[in-house]
């Protein structure tokens, strides 16, 4: 297994479409093993493989929380088949667009078909927690991210703000300056 480095918002490789996959080979496996512990590593909830750079529809979960425990979950492949009526509002985070939270209102619970790890064909029922994070990581495999979800103004003023950090950073670098330490995530949300 290896890490990866996660993309950050506005990368253009975010906003593109992944293709499915044409079967889980080895070749899949290694990319999910390497997005788990990317996304362990973050650390996060959730990862897409366009995340890292690899427009395949392959999306990794480990919700780890008081009230909901799902271990880790591979999904290739991954489509909502079902959704409900009732929509729920979570306060989402992304590791593609590190340290801006918003609320965003989708379906309070969806069915997903996708394969697992093993190639077999599976439906899970979500809710809560994990049926926002599976469809935050299926919007990814769409080139959708959650300030998508938002107004506007909000949205470019969060792409405004990576993008100011993000050439502050590389005109440290330049200068040979040390790395900023990493501020802490809020506790609340779950970067996905
Ligand atoms: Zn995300």
């Amino acid at each position: 297994m290896a890490i990866r480095t996660i993309l950050t918002a506005p990368d253009p490789r975010l906003k593109k479409k992944s293709q499915p996959v044409a079967s889980v080979d080895a070749e899949v496996r290694q990319l999910m093993d390497d997005m788990l512990e990317t996304m362990y590593d973050a650390p996060g909830i959730g990862l897409a493989a366009p995340q890292i750079g690899a427009l395949k529809r392959v999306i990794v979960l480990d919700i780890d929380r008081e009230d909901v425990k799902t271990g880790p979950i591979f999904m290739a492949n991954p489509e909502i088949i079902e959704a409900s009526d009732e929509d729920a509002t979570y306060e989402e985070g992304c590791l593609s667009v590190p340290e801006h939270y918003s609320d965003v209102v989708r379906p309070a619970k969806v069915t997903v078909r996708y394969l697992d790890r093993d190639g077999q064909a599976k439906e899970l029922a979500c809710e809560g927690l994990l049926a926002t994070c599976v469809q935050h990581e299926i919007d990814h495999l769409d080139g959708i991210l959650f300030i998508d979800h938002i107004s506007s103004l909000k949205r470019n003023m969060i792409l405004r703000k990576l993008l100011k950090a993000r050439k502050e950073q590389e005109r440290d670098e330049a200068e040979g300056k040390p790395a900023k330490p990493k501020t802490k995530k809020k506790e609340s949300a779950g970067a996905i």
